[in-house]
């Protein structure tokens, strides 16, 4: 039986987590669920799995939680999720909190000696050196949850470092795959959540839409698998059917194939990389495939993708300061103060205007990440919606 600690219980990943777990009750037990603001949800997760912990996002939602289950530990905000990371020694982390939320909780379960499931990619964006150096301290393992990670994470399965040509991440191309820029001036929120294989939270459909999700792929995996830049490619692959690829030194490439379904993944991470059959999985079939098709990446379509391979080589905190213009912007979006247009460059001229530091410890980052917010925010405001 492991223990499992779930952050961001109530979003896309959280609750295809429980999924797996309600699959799986009998390797599973849940100590502690954390949500933001869907309290109601929680207290429905509380009476199905009996966690010993839950962490809320304010005061309103810890008295509600009280009332109804007096014995419960209720941790509140940032602080009660970073206690609550690293409070089970021996747990699985779980984290599937959307945004540099992220950050310390992961750093905090792998100071603790716990392996972390790791969806939310912002940490290792924002601070990949300092996962690398917590993973290595401890002991305690990284294990990805994204899909494109997961996939190369198979495929690097058995390979010695100097026989790997290169990473090819697949990106679905997202909403706006064949769109000119002109079209995409009087795109909608509407438009850019209809993400054409993958449901998902509304923060990574819209940065699917920019490409902005892959751009902060492209770091991830230069922080999860250590390779350069220059030997981590993108390829536009619209059908999501294979999630990412290993391309080797002899020419062969590996590739990991599936229906776009997030479970498969996770339940993946949540094994420690074993393979468990799941049932109400849909399977692929082959025969009904009727095209694999592949397109390099428009580079000035999609400045995100640019922005990213820039801001990852520079490194220190210019990363975590794209990452935190880019939360800024997408929710200005989503709440109708920025056209679509108008995210990447807010996100071009916070990351010009920041200046960075080179190696920074977390106070840093966490410091450049405020900074990039203040600076994003007031950009928006003054600039209107344009
Ligand atoms: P979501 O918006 O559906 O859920 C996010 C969760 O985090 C919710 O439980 C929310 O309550 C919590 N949360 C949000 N802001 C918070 C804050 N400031 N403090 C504490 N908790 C907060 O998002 P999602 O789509 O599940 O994505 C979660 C993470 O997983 C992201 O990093 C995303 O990039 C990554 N990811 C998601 C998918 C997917 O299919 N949804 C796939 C790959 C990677
Ligand atoms: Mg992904």
């Amino acid at each position: 039986m492991r223990s499992v600690v779930l952050l961001g219980a109530t979003g896309s990943i959280g609750q295809q987590t429980l999924d797996v777990i309600r699959a799986n009750l009998d390797e599973f037990s849940v100590e502690l669920l954390s949500v933001h603001s869907r309290v109601e949800e929680l207290l429905l997760l509380v009476e199905e799995f009996t966690p010993r912990g839950v962490v809320v996002g304010d005061g309103i939602q810890a008295a509600l939680v009280r009332s109804r289950f007096p014995g419960l530990d209720v941790g509140v905000g940032a602080q009660g999720l970073a206690e609550a990371a690293g409070a089970f020694p021996g747990a699985l982390v779980v984290n599937a909190l959307l945004g540099a939320a992220g950050v310390v909780p992961t750093l905090r379960a792998l100071a603790s000696g716990c392996d972390v499931a790791l969806a939310n990619k912002e940490t290792l964006v924002c601070a990949g050196d300092l996962v690398r150096a917590a993973s290595e301290s401890s002991g305690a393992a990284v294990i990805p949850v994204d899909s494109e990670h997961s996939a190369l994470l198979q495929c690097l399965k058995g390979a010695l470092p100097e026989q790997v040509e290169r990473l090819v991440l697949t990106a679905s191309g997202g909403p706006f795959r064949t769109f000119t820029q002109e079209q995409m001036k009087t795109v909608t929120v509407s438009d850019a959540l209809r993400h054409p294989t993958w449901r998902m939270g509304a923060k990574i459909s819209v940065d699917s839409a920019t490409l902005m999700n892959k751009g902060l792929e492209v770091i991830e995996a230069h922080q999860l698998y250590g390779t350069p830049y220059d030997r981590i490619a993108i390829i536009v692959h619209p059908q999501s059917v294979i999630h990412s690829m290993v391309e080797f030194v002899d020419g062969s490439l590996l590739a990991q194939l599936g229906s776009p379904d997030m479970r498969v993944p996770i339940a993946y991470a949540m094994f420690g990389g074993h393979r468990r059959a799941q049932s109400g999985l849909r399977r692929l079939r082959l025969e009904d495939l009727k095209e694999l098709s592949f397109e390099g990446p428009d580079y000035e379509r999609f400045p995100a993708l640019g922005i990213a391979y820039e801001c990852g080589r520079v490194g220190g905190t210019a990363p975590a300061v794209m990452n935190a213009a880019n939360e800024v912007a997408v929710a200005a979006f989503l709440e109708g103060r920025l056209n679509f247009l108008g995210i990447l460059d807010v996100v071009r001229r916070v990351v010009d205007r920041v200046p960075g530091v080179a190696t920074p410890d977390l106070d840093a980052i966490l410091a450049k990440d405020a900074e990039a917010r203040r600076t994003a925010t007031g950009m928006i405001r003054d600039r209107g919606l344009s």
